[in-house]
């Protein structure tokens, strides 16, 4: 059994007091992910952005809005946990300045100067004990496999789950999982829920670590 860290779901990033930047990721991979991994016998907390996916009872879920905000949820609840999955597509950018009120139209452009949020599975990667492990997920569409080792490097990953746009906002999805060395050690497709499974397996297979795990408490949505 192991302690296991699922972020899911978009960020977003606040332009103003009603508008934001984001993306359509829907939370339904980490939400198929939560399941398999409580069906297997683990412990779930799931870090999750505005979502409408039903996630398991059994998990705990620590429901955030920005990237930041993501990020030091992550850094607050990794320490108890054995690994984390980043199934969670977080707003790569923010604006550099947060209008206090509603932006008014004036006729003209509007110019917005935007910075690149912080990167959680790269920032927790990059402070995992030995005996933990991260997982991050790489949504490519070109070079799929040369991009993702990439961010393997860059962030740190033990393993790196490749999968294309098609499975954005899809109850399907179609998969390759590397590990550092580039090499593909299992490829799948179908519903998320089944590759969920077998990423699970994947990971039980290469990273799980024969260790007592003290129990984290279990609720619902805080
Ligand atoms: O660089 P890219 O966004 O394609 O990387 C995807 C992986 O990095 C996913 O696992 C995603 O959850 C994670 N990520 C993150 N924080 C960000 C951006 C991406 O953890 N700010």
């Amino acid at each position: 059994m192991a302690r296991i860290l699922i972020t899911s779901g978009p960020t977003r990033q606040y332009l103003d007091p009603v508008r934001f930047l984001s993306n359509a990721s829907s939370g339904a991979m980490g939400c198929a992910l939560a399941k398999a991994a409580l069906q297997a016998g683990h412990q779930v907390i799931i870090l999750s952005g505005p979502v409408r996916v039903r996630y398991p009872s059994g998990a705990k879920v620590i429901d955030v809005e920005t990237t930041q905000q993501m990020l030091d949820a992550a850094v607050e609840h990794f320490p108890k946990c054995d690994g984390l999955i980043g199934a969670a597509a977080p707003c790569d950018y923010q604006p550099t300045v947060i209008a206090n009120h509603k932006i008014k139209k004036n006729g003209e452009s509007l110019v917005l100067q935007l910075i690149e949020t912080p990167d959680i599975v790269a920032t927790l990667g990059k402070n995992k004990r030995k005996d933990q492990w991260t997982v991050g997920f790489a949504l490519e569409t070109d070079d799929a496999r040369f991009q993702a080792i990439g961010k393997l490097q860059r962030k740190l990953c033990d393993l790196v789950v490749i999968n294309g746009v098609q499975a954005i906002n899809s109850e399907n999805n179609e998969i390759e999982i590397i590990d550092p060395t580039g090499a593909v050690i299992a490829a799948g497709a179908g519903t998320k829920q089944k590759l969920a499974r077998q990423i699970l397996q994947v990971i039980g297979q290469k990273l799980f670590k024969a260790k007592s795990t003290p129990s984290v408490k279990q609720s619902k949505r805080v």
